[in-house]
């Protein structure tokens, strides 16, 4: 593997904080190196160094403070800085850079925060969300996309919260070193610093949230029906590259279906809003996106509309209702599909594609990829308008 700069030195408005574990009473942590603990908010305070090289430790609360290996820190945070190769390992999984260890509120739980430069980052998030052994374009493409996008949720949301991002679909799949390899690093390595921007609503050009999703299904989808913002790069784009890539069995999915008992509760639970409806008893599509496949016409739901047993109704977002219903997401896999009344079950019919739709498409970017075209231009076609900048 060709060796990962550390980029320990990367100035702090590109290190990106990831919540690793979240609510937590305990967890287990070990490094390959020594290293130094901070307390509060000064990650740069001398470190001391403790503990032992590759001797698991118990991380844990103790009145007020936070232990780790048997011993006391009296701060409600702390931070663990090890040395060259800078890799921690917690619970099993390694990751570079630090960890911050941040007491709740309630001083019952902690939370874990990977703080780790940008580059290291991208190389556990593109060997999780695109196998490594995809075309070098792809993976390129896959890695500007990645770049921008938490930067744009860091930009967007960081100042709010004690952490950027989190380590799953939410945002984007990060496993830390494990996800490694060599095509990834390289990747990363030759796409360093590239972001993509475009004009937003107050016509000056900014970076903007990429998102990207595994198979549109022949079109991806506009933003603004399903996250709701609108940039001139997240419209819709007819993708032909995804078919002859995506497995078949992937590309169309197989009928899915849902107690309506279990439908209602969990969309009550997820939306109290709801709540005054009763209990769901109807759904209809109140509104989709229409498309036109090489034989047939197909339709991508964007809002729904939910009836209730009282008599009232409410709309929703279609991505949002079909993640209540599945949030693993793998069996309603898009909203490309048709919704049918199977007695007491929801049937979801007719379904193509998978994830959101919105942005660049991962299956397509390899389709592109593999006829040569190259990570700008694959970018350029998803994120119409667009154009990459170098930011450090
Ligand atoms: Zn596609």
């Amino acid at each position: 593997m060709a060796r990962p700069t550390p980029q320990m030195d990367t100035e702090p408005q590109f290190w990106i904080r990831v919540l690793l574990l979240d609510d937590v009473t305990d967890c287990k942590l070990k490094t390959r190196s020594p290293f130094g603990v901070s307390t509060g908010d000064n990650p740069i305070a001398t470190p001391e160094h403790f503990g032992q090289v590759n001797a698991a430790m118990n991380v844990s609360l103790s009145g007020g403070g936070i232990t780790i290996g048997g011993r006391e820190f009296a701060s409600n945070e702390v931070i663990i800085s090890p040395v060259e190769p800078y890799i921690f390992n917690l619970n099993g999984n390694d990751y570079r850079g630090k960890l911050k260890l941040i007491t709740n509120p309630d001083d019952k739980s902690f939370d874990a925060v990977n703080l780790v430069p940008l580059e290291p980052y991208l190389a556990g998030v593109v060997g999780a969300e695109m196998p490594n052994y995809w075309e070098p374009a792809a993976l390129k493409a896959q890695t500007i996309a990645a770049r921008n996008y938490c930067l744009y949720i860091k930009k967007r949301f960081g100042g709010n919260r004690r952490w950027d991002v989190r380590r799953t679909q939410a945002n984007q799949v990060y496993l830390g070193v494990k996800a490694e390899s060599a095509q990834v690093w390289d990747a990363v390595n030759k796409t360093y610093g590239q972001v993509l921007i475009c004009k937003g609503a107050s016509g000056t050009e900014d970076i903007f949230p990429t998102y990207y999703s595994s198979i549109c299904g022949g079109y991806t989808e506009n933003s603004q029906n399903v996250f709701g913002d609108s940039f001139e790069a997240l419209t819709s784009v007819a993708c032909s590259y995804c078919k002859d890539v995506a497995k078949p069995h992937f590309f169309f999915w197989p009928m899915a279906q849902f107690d309506k008992t279990n439908v209602s509760d969990r969309l009550l639970q997820r939306y109290p809003k709801l709540k005054q409806l009763g209990k769901i008893t109807n759904i209809r599509a109140a509104r989709q996106s229409n498309y036109q496949g090489d034989y047939e016409k197909y339709s991508r739901l964007t809002m729904v509309e939910l009836f209730g047993s009282n008599g009232k109704s409410d709309f929703l977002r279609a991505e949002d209702f079909r993640l209540s219903v599945d949030p693993t997401g793998r069996k309603i896999k898009s909203a490309i599909c048709q919704i049918a009344d199977w007695g007491d079950k929801w049937a979801f019919l007719s379904g193509r594609g998978f994830g959101h739709g919105v942005g660049m498409c991962q299956t397509g970017a390899q389709g592109m990829a593999r006829q040569g075209i190259t990570a700008n231009e694959i970018l350029e076609f998803y994120y119409r308008g667009s154009r990459i900048i170098r930011i450090y």
